[in-house]
């Protein structure tokens, strides 16, 4: 599997001059190759492949400027921005997509129409060197000097060993930093022979995930109700600074970045934080296989907040989902995608209809056992993956609650006790 390894990279003024060079260069082939691409599709004609760009292309001053390794993956990103762009197209065609997507843009400051040095790609581990110091890169022959590579030292730790593959340097226009996302290919962890036993996640909004465990009658929530006011909150701040820019007569200011920046790092530290939890979880109770749901339900768990902020930002739980899958993929937990049956329309234990009286509890019109809605539907899931059925108690239990404090994931008692413990415990040990 592919796992990615992110570090600063330092840099001298000579060095920050360099990079910047290179960056720009990239900048100049990228627009050069997108203005050609654009051309082609406004004119009804296809738009060229990888292959034809780079045959194209080859003699063209920009890519020439460049070590071939960055010009070629410079332009097969661009060949991948035009089809993500074409995927999206086909469903806003289909009406999934509320705006028509736009072309690929060129690199370049919208204000000052300056362009801009934001990312050098670079294709192969022949043309880098990355170790826990230094990162070293083949220069093209014009800004050689003594040893004909730069090298730059680096801060941070490399998270994965295995084999290197591409190396891309982008700049941060936030901080004005450069980092390093390198691509490692990792074995995948050896799985023990263990005794299947399976667990069943379904995800939400206002429960952001309920875990279900075979044997275990309590089931675990996680609610979202901290961190999407904490996303709100910063939403707010956005929006103002929108409007203070827009009265200026401008679209963009680097705090407005910023603060998308900081909205963006806040939700994925908790959501990093849950995938962390549930791998542990889900360890502790030596569960082999997690069951989850596909996303296609959650839009309807979305009609809260303003403007239905959340149904715009589908893209939270498609985050939330693939770092819960790379979470358990490390700790050796097989996760399974099941298709979604009406998992919150029925009653885990007797598969009557249930009836939802407040939205979050689910009564069942048969038996008459009072769920927790969400409890219901992971229970449900459950069942439709696992050969064994769920095994939880005829009666349901109330449902552990976790809730976000801002640095971790912490349970309800743990909260009144624990935390406590925690603070004058730290306090005694500083
Ligand atoms: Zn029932």
């Amino acid at each position: 599997m592919k796992r990615c390894n992110v570090v600063r990279v330092l840099f001298s003024k000579e060095q920050a001059k360099t990079l910047e060079t290179l960056g720009d260069r990239c900048a100049a082939l990228w627009n050069a190759a997108n203005f050609r691409c654009r051309q082609a599709f406004l004119k009804g004609e296809p738009v060229p492949s990888y292959a034809t760009l780079c045959a194209e292309f080859q003699n063209h001053p920009a890519y020439k400027a460049l070590p071939s390794d960055i010009a070629q993956e410079i332009l097969k990103k661009l060949r991948k921005t035009w089809n993500s762009f074409f995927t999206l197209l086909r469903l806003w065609k289909k009406g999934e997509l509320e705006k028509r997507p736009g072309l690929p843009r060129y690199w370049k400051d919208r204000r000052t129409g300056k362009r801009l040095a934001k990312l050098i790609p670079v294709k192969s581990p022949r043309s880098y060197f990355l170790d826990t110091r230094t990162l070293s890169l083949t220069l093209p022959a014009d800004l050689r000097d003594g040893n004909g590579r730069l090298v730059l030292y680096t801060r941070g730790v490399l998270r994965f060993s295995g084999t290197p593959k591409t190396l891309e340097l982008r700049y941060d226009r936030v901080k004005k930093r450069w980092y390093a996302h390198q691509v490692v290919e990792v074995p995948e962890p050896e799985r023990k022979a263990k005794p299947e036993k399976y667990a069943a996640l379904d995800l939400g909004a206002r429960v952001l995930a309920a875990l279900a465990v075979e044997g275990l009658d309590r089931q675990i929530l996680f609610s979202g109700r901290k961190v999407w006011k904490d996303f709100l909150y910063w939403t707010k701040r956005i929006a103002e600074e929108q409007s203070r820019l827009n009265r200026a007569g401008r679209k963009t200011s680097r705090q407005l970045r910023r603060l998308y920046q900081v909205r963006a790092r806040r939700l994925k530290h908790a959501f990093v934080a849950l995938a962390a939890e549930i791998a542990r979880i889900l360890k502790q109770h030596r569960v082999s296989t997690l069951l989850f749901e596909d996303l296609t339900g959650i839009r309807e768990d979305m009609d809260f907040g303003p403007g239905n902020l959340l149904v715009h930002n589908f893209w939270a739980f498609r985050m939330l989902r693939n770092l819960i899958e790379a979470a358990c993929t490390r700790a050796g937990i097989k996760v399974v995608p099941v298709e979604p049956r009406g998992t919150s329309s029925r009653c885990a234990v007797c598969g009557s209809p249930v009836k939802r009286p407040i939205r979050h509890k689910a009564v069942c019109e048969n038996c008459g056992r009072i769920w927790h809605a969400d409890a219901n539907a992971a229970l449900n899931i459950l069942l439709l993956g696992s050969s064994k059925g769920h095994g939880a108690e005829a009666t349901p239990q109330k449902p552990l609650a976790f809730r976000w404090n801002r640095h971790r994931w912490v349970s309800r008692f743990e909260s009144a006790a624990g935390t406590l413990y925690a603070t004058s415990g730290s306090r005694m040990a500083a």
